[in-house]
């Protein structure tokens, strides 16, 4: 078993949680939204009601289960391949990484043999699927080499240990009928929490729902113009106060409108980090008891943001916010335009937290429930 490459990296300094310095919501701009002219101020409280021509953006029709009647209508037979062209796109550098040299490596030979299993190695650790996982990969493979006589078959094997480690994934939490549903969505600075609930939004109000959102980052107005555009065009309800305002008072406030308006879902935006000196685990627990306070059972579902190329830091982030607040899915974005899509394998292996989304572009639709198997096909299909 060739560990070379790992016990030489082996030193290296563990991943720490950092927080992205970009300020997301300057991006805005150059978001592919149309209607992207800014809402106007309004007072503390206030809500703003979604307009006439709001939902404009398709949503692919296999996006989500509620969409199970309609499973096998050419339509969506459709919209899955368009889905798998842009995973397999967004993966494509992540693709590149762990194929490319494997046909290489074989040129010339006709077994499996140290070098090529230290380069696969290599490989694993590159495209982030973290040493643990990649030592486990690596030494199944090993065992198996004696059968391995060429590159496809070696691509076959090395996918086949990658799918085993989606199985016995932990149940994604069962959406349950309390209305209004209620979806904390957290996750430090930039990774994509508000963009997300974006996505959700559209694609929960596509299906028929009433949709509210909680503007509960209130870090600067700049970021709750941004979740106000994204509301706009989902054709959602969105509850906001003034920037600096009370993020728990925002939520309640939130989850107040959503009960009075019968909504069905709420998704309540939340900072990744703070004007005040406030912890900002502290200020997001704050905003759950407060969610409680106001509706028992709430919230529903506390959704973590984290962003596929920060690597094994996403790892990290995970683990802190889950000993703060009780993570119950997982939303991986930015897979587009990484070679570190790894993560996603090591995610799903070491953490005991579902994996619901992944984000593969910055547009309304560019958003997947994660399917392990659809994952393992375009990571390995050139
Ligand atoms: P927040 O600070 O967590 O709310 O992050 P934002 O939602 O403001 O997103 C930060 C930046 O990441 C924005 O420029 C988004 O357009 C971008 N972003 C979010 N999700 C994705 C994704 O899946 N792919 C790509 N390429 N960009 C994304
Ligand atoms: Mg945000």
């Amino acid at each position: 078993m060739a560990l070379k490459w790992f016990k030489k990296k082996k030193n290296t300094k563990p991943a720490d949680v950092s927080v992205q310095t970009e300020d997301a919501t300057e991006k805005m701009a150059a978001l592919p939204v149309s209607e992207s002219e800014p809402a106007s101020h309004h007072e503390d409280g206030e809500t703003v009601p979604p307009s006439e021509d709001s939902r404009t953006d398709p949503i692919p029709a296999d996006f989500g289960s509620l969409n199970a009647d309609a499973a096998f209508s050419p339509a969506v037979e459709k919209d899955r391949a368009t889905l798998f062209s842009r995973l397999k796109s967004g993966l494509s550098k992540t693709r590149q990484i762990l194929t490319t040299d494997i046909d290489e490596l074989f040129l010339g030979k006709k077994l499996v043999d140290d070098d090529m299993l230290e380069v696969l190695e290599e490989r694993l650790i590159t495209a982030d699927m973290g040493v643990q996982t990649t030592l486990a990969i690596m030494d199944k493979l090993s065992g198996k080499r004696s059968r391995i006589a060429d590159a496809n078959a070696l691509k076959d094997a090395l996918k086949a240990e990658i799918l085993t480690c989606f199985e016995n994934l932990p149940e994604l939490s069962a959406s349950d009928k309390t209305k209004p549903h209620v979806v904390m969505v957290v996750g430090v600075n930039g990774v994509g929490k508000t963009t997300t609930i974006g996505k959700l939004a559209a694609r929960e109000s596509r299906n028929g729902k009433k949709v509210l959102i909680a503007a509960a980052d209130t870090f600067r107005a700049a970021a709750i113009e941004q979740i106000s555009i994204w509301a706009k065009r989902a054709g959602a309800d969105i509850v906001r106060h003034k920037d600096n305002a009370d993020p728990a008072a925002v939520a309640y406030d939130g989850v107040d409108a959503a009960i009075s308006r019968g909504a069905d879902i709420v998704f309540v935006d939340t900072a990744g980090r703070l004007h005040t000196k406030v912890n900002l685990m502290e200020e997001i627990r704050k905003i759950q008891r407060t969610l409680a306070k106001r509706l028992s059972g709430a919230p529903h579902e506390v959704l973590l943001v984290l962003d596929a190329t920060t690597g094994q830091n996403a790892l990290a982030q995970a683990k802190m916010f889950d000993e703060a607040l009780g993570v119950t899915g997982i939303a991986l974005t930015k897979l587009d335009g990484t070679a570190k899509g790894g993560i996603v394998v090591s995610i799903c292996d070491t953490l005991k937290i579902p994996l619901n989304y992944i984000g593969v572009g910055e547009g309304v639709d560019d958003l997947q429930l994660f399917d392990a198997n659809r994952f393992v096909d375009a990571l390995f299909q050139g």
